[in-house]
């Protein structure tokens, strides 16, 4: 009798699990005490296809909050809503080679440097379509929730205890405010902003997100359009020269796909026009990436041939 058939997709999913759970490097986030709760030894790996199918190894179903993984997906619905230009007014698409809470702005604009680090993010969060706050914190949440193919929840705790002990980036939104490239009150962005971060998704979640993004914007499970073309292919630009903040240059070379990183130890890795990837672990690295993640998207990088400057 022949062996039931596995997809290649899925064996390497189950072994980078089997071998990654001997890592144990790094450090769980605790500048969020919240954070600081997480299971170190989660980790979960999922790719999602633009066909909708879906592959999964370990701990794809525990919700985690999204973090900075939420910034490429709100910046595609602010340029969807705003326009490319309108959006480069106030933040720019230039890697900065810091950390991502970096106190650093562009000289003279005060304009941030781009939408992955936490400067531009929080303007980011501003710029999407609304009347009013209300209407903007339902346009980021419904949104986000888009590109899940669910409706997503926010995750109360997080939200006060990163809304509680946020000072830097309250400090930033400030500097901003002062500069004239953050129009709105301080903290009505700062509300918006730790509001979807604190949004709650699985690694299956993120896995399907990235799908759209890299599908031009449809959501691979339920067709639905959630953003335009022009934005998705926008959004994972910036990813693949700022996704990963201080580290951005070297995965590049490493993985060559468009990532992003975030602090409760999410990553996604895009393949236009094939695949989305999702990666959970909560241990983080000095420049604030999952260990075990970046690990992952590496060597799947590397094992498919997905680096995109190389000839296939
Ligand atoms: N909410 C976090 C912060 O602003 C997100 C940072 C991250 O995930 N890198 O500090």
């Amino acid at each position: 009798m022949n062996a039931p058939f596995v997809s290649p997709i899925k064996e390497l999913l189950d072994d980078l699990h089997a071998r990654l759970t001997d890592r144990r490097d790094g450090e769980v986030a605790t500048y969020i005490p919240e954070l600081g709760k997480a299971d170190p030894e989660w980790l979960g790996l999922a790719v999602a296809t633009l066909d909708g199918t879906l592959y999964e190894a370990g701990d794809t179903d525990v919700p985690f909050t999204i973090q900075s993984v939420s910034k490429p997906f709100v910046y595609a619905l602010a340029l969807q809503d705003r326009g490319l230009e309108d959006v480069l007014k106030c933040v720019g698409v230039e890697p900065t080679g810091d950390a991502f809470n970096a106190v650093r702005l562009e000289p003279v604009s005060g304009r941030p440097y781009n939408p992955m680090v936490n400067s531009g993010a929080i303007v980011t969060s501003t710029l999407v379509g609304g009347a009013n706050q209300e209407e903007r914190r339902g346009r980021i949440l419904s949104g986000l929730s888009a590109f899940a193919g669910r409706a997503l929840e926010v995750d109360g705790k997080v939200l006060s205890s990163e809304s509680a002990t946020g000072d830097r980036n309250r400090a930033l939104a400030y500097l901003m405010h002062g500069a004239g490239v953050l129009t709105c009150p301080v903290e009505d962005a700062l509300a918006l902003y730790f509001e979807q971060c604190a949004a709650l998704v699985t690694t299956r979640d993120l896995a399907v997100m990235t799908a759209t993004l890299a599908g031009g914007g449809v959501n691979p499970l339920t067709g639905e359009t959630v953003v335009s073309v022009e934005a998705a292919a926008n959004a994972l630009t910036v990813m693949a020269t700022c996704g990963t903040y201080d580290y951005a240059g070297e995965w590049l070379v490493r993985a060559g796909l468009p990532a992003k990183s975030g602090v409760s130890g999410g990553l996604i890795a895009a393949l236009p026009s094939q695949l989305g990837l999702g990666a959970f672990s909560p241990r983080l690295d000095a420049r604030g990436n999952s260990v075990r993640a970046v690990a992952a998207c590496e060597e799947l990088s590397t094992r498919f041939g997905l680096h995109l400057m190389r000839p296939s």
